[in-house]
């Protein structure tokens, strides 16, 4: 199927033309037609599958038909970055179209963002604590909306966003088109989703699956040698731009300010951070300041960078579902990519998920002229234990590592006394 045949306005056709897509994608495919047709959808889809334009594309063809100037649709997202980056989007496809985005998240002045409310706008991409800041000082007026769009409903859930949405809901007028995606479906999701659709059509992409796309490599290792595993990976494996995730916030501060030290060009994202300091990092990382981010999880959400060559896990992440939205970072649209994951002692059970989860026993790569303590995974077997790893004698190039030089470097890369 190609794009012609959802038969969008010419100003919309124009956009699509220069962002190079050659055909819809699978979830572009099955929810652009009913989202045209005006029906509520449920869309069950990972990050990196398209969802995005499979919303926004609909949403601007509908919105160009009506009057201008009153907010007719809303995108509420879960995080700043992915607020920012939707509107970004929206930005791009309606740039022939005189329609209007604003975008509203915490952590920036209100004051900025209320002149833009004033200019009039037609869509608002917002997240939920702000837009109920702004209704409630009655500076925002939702009661035009005509579509309601929650994106990533279930990391709304998992940041507590919920009662704000049904707040958020109160202010709407109900009959509206309501759109929600989300790559899992908690049951609260799916009560919320009850609740709020109406016979929605259902569209879903292979949501617990991490995307075919990516290759899946594990190294099995001590916390105290990561760091070194991963200098070593970033210089021999031809990692041309990485996303490296730790699990603290403190982590991916001292990991990021490390690499740089080492003459990497590396940057952190982490939700200690300014949201201008976010921004900055993402926007370095984007126009290739850096080509390394160090970040944790919910720092990373929504990023969508083109061109991730490689996303690392330098610490395991908690859930199957967050390792497939963390290598969704890589392998987007139709590019490839590789996922390094760090299993150490205690991911045992980490591990077994995975496995699961990607419908495979994990095999570990090994890395020339790396060492790290063979201390076995507990409940792996032998036989499931990485040959080359395993085969090795106790006993690691303990002169090296106790040299003061390389003591202190473990100290200040290996964090994990830190962690
Ligand atoms: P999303 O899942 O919305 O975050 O999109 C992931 C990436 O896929 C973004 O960089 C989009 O620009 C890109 N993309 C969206 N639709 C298509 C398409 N039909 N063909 C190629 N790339 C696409």
């Amino acid at each position: 199927m190609s794009f012609a045949a959802f038969k969008f306005h010419p100003q919309i056709q124009s956009a699509l033309d220069n962002c190079g897509y050659e055909a819809p994608t699978p979830i572009q495919n099955q929810a652009i037609p009913p989202v045209l047709a005006g029906r509520d959808l449920l869309g069950l889809a990972q990050t990196g599958t398209g969802k995005t334009a499979a919303f926004i594309l609909p949403i601007l063809q509908r919105l160009h038909a009506g009057t201008r100037g009153k907010i007719r649709a809303l995108i509420v997202a879960p995080t700043r970055e992915l607020a920012e980056q939707t509107h970004t989007y929206i930005g791009n496809m309606a740039k022939h179209t005189h329609l209007r985005s604003i975008v509203v998240y915490g952590g920036v002045s209100k004051h900025a963002q209320i002149n833009n409310i004033r200019r009039g706008a037609d869509i608002v991409v917002a997240c939920p604590g702000r837009l109920l800041d702004l209704v409630n000082d009655r500076v925002i007026n939702l009661s035009a909306v005509e579509m309601l769009i929650l994106d990533e409903a279930d990391h709304m859930f998992d940041h507590g966003f919920l009662p704000d949405i049904r707040r958020i809901l109160k202010t709407l007028p109900t009959k509206r088109q309501t759109l929600v995606f989300s790559a899992t479906m908690p049951k609260e999701i799916r009560s919320l989703a009850e609740d709020i659709l109406i016979n929605p059509a259902t569209v879903q992409i292979d949501h617990t699956k991490p995307t075919a796309s990516i290759s899946h490599a594990f190294y099995q290792v001590e916390q105290r040698d990561k760091a070194t595993l991963l200098r070593k990976i970033l210089k021999e494996k031809d990692v041309a731009t990485a996303i490296v995730f730790t699990r603290t916030k403190h982590k991916a501060k001292n990991l990021g300010l490390q690499l740089q030290k080492a003459g990497f060009r590396a940057t952190s994202m982490q939700g200690n951070l300014s949201q201008q300091k976010r921004q900055e990092a993402l926007d370095g990382f984007k126009n290739g300041t850096y080509n390394i981010m160090v970040a944790t999880d919910i720092a990373a959400r929504g990023i969508d960078v083109s061109g991730i060559s490689h996303v690392i896990n330098f610490d395991m992440p908690a859930t199957a579902e967050t390792y497939t939205h963390r290598t969704g970072r890589t392998g987007r649209a139709s590019c490839t990519g590789e996922a390094f994951t760090f299993a150490a002692a205690d991911d045992y059970k980490m591990i077994k998920a995975l496995e699961q989860s990607l419908g495979q026993t994990l095999v570990y790569q090994t890395i020339a002229g790396f060492k790290s303590t063979p201390q076995p995974i507990s409940g792996i077997t032998e036989a499931q234990r990485p040959c080359s790893r395993t085969a090795r004698k106790p006993g690691p190039v303990r002169g090296k590592r106790n040299s003061p030089r390389n003591q202190s470097e473990a100290f200040d890369f290996g964090l994990s006394t830190r962690a």
